[in-house]
């Protein structure tokens, strides 16, 4: 007898067409729609809002978090959003540990996050705080040398009539300050992936404005950075194809994107980055293909992001 391949759809006497749905089909339909994706797709980074952690200063009394919030994005949540297969630690007013010397928490106007600036009366003052990446790519032996697990490094700050800010960095086991930058962070980074950060303010005269510091993000990779970018096959529709002619493609449609099973939860509060082309999509509606529980492939339409959502124009990609 010819020997035959078995595609998963052979219902055997002695198992179920449960069991078997479990051990080979839905495994089977997993590959071949890996390998579908593979064939023709386009790159993205993802990014997902965060639904658990700090509450962001900007959401003191009022009823919502600010819109124009550079700490959360207006999403409430200190950070907003999180990049896929990275990890982010966030210096902002809600930090814990912070040690300030000569530093007040200031009020800003507009309902928008706390700001750091100096005491009244001082003209130099510093910030303290540790800071921890643990789990990041930077473990010896992981990532090459060269590339390093840092992603961005990311901060937003005010400096007026000769005032300034300084950002340094160290490993909690030496005294040594050093200049927080790509380099000295990817070193730091390693075992074991703690560190501390140390801002300093200074200003010519007490009657001189301070320096302001609203936040200071860190992003590293999880992991190596080819694993941090999704594929989606991206098929046009029929309303897609009659304005390709026009050359408006992009501006005018919303898209059905298909993902294979790999991605983690999706939902429609969350949004990507096209690398390729640099265009940023917002999801408006995710569909999970998912026999029994087990993720087979997503459907998720997406559109442009407009003008008016500063809030995930301005996050840093
Ligand atoms: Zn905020």
């Amino acid at each position: 007898m010819p020997q035959r391949e078995y595609d998963g759809s052979e219902v055997f006497d002695n198992l179920s067409p449960r069991t078997i749905a479990t051990l080979q089909t839905y495994p089977g339909m997993v590959q071949r729609n890996i390998r579908a994706v593979d064939a023709e797709h386009v790159e993205l980074q993802y990014y997902q809002q965060l639904r658990a952690g700090r509450r962001c200063s900007c959401w003191g009394s009022n009823v919502n978090a600010c819109g124009h919030c550079e700490v959360c994005y207006g999403v409430g949540i200190v950070g907003g959003f999180l990049k896929y297969g990275c990890a982010q630690w966030i210096l902002d007013v809600t930090a814990p540990n912070l040690t300030l010397n000569n530093i007040d928490i200031l009020m800003t106007k507009n309902e928008g996050p706390h700001v750091f600036g100096l005491a009244d009366g001082a003209t130099s003052g510093e910030i303290i705080i540790p800071g921890d990446l643990q789990g990041n790519w930077g473990k010896p032996g992981s990532c090459p040398q060269e590339e390093g697990p840092t992603d961005i490094i990311d901060s937003h700050f005010w400096e007026d009539e000769d005032g300034q800010i300084s950002f340094w960095i160290r490993s909690p086991q030496y005294t040594a300050w050093r200049p927080l930058n790509k380099a000295h962070l990817n070193t730091l980074l390693q075992y074991p992936q703690r560190f501390d950060v140390r801002i300093t303010m200074q200003r010519p005269g007490v009657e001189a404005k301070s320096p302001l510091l609203q936040h200071l993000m860190l992003r590293v990779f999880r992991t190596n950075v080819a694993a941090t970018k999704l594929k989606a096959n991206r098929p046009r529709g029929t309303h897609a194809q009659s304005l390709a002619e026009l050359g408006v493609l992009d501006e005018w449609t919303s898209e059905r994107w298909w993902f294979e099973s790999r991605i983690p939860n999706l939902t429609d509060l969350d949004w990507f980055l096209d690398i390729n082309r640099n265009i940023r999509w917002k999801a408006v509606d995710t569909d999970k293909m998912a026999p029994q529980d087990v993720t087979l492939s997503w459907d998720v339409t997406v559109r442009k992001v407009q003008d008016f959502e500063q809030r995930i124009l301005k996050y840093p990609a």
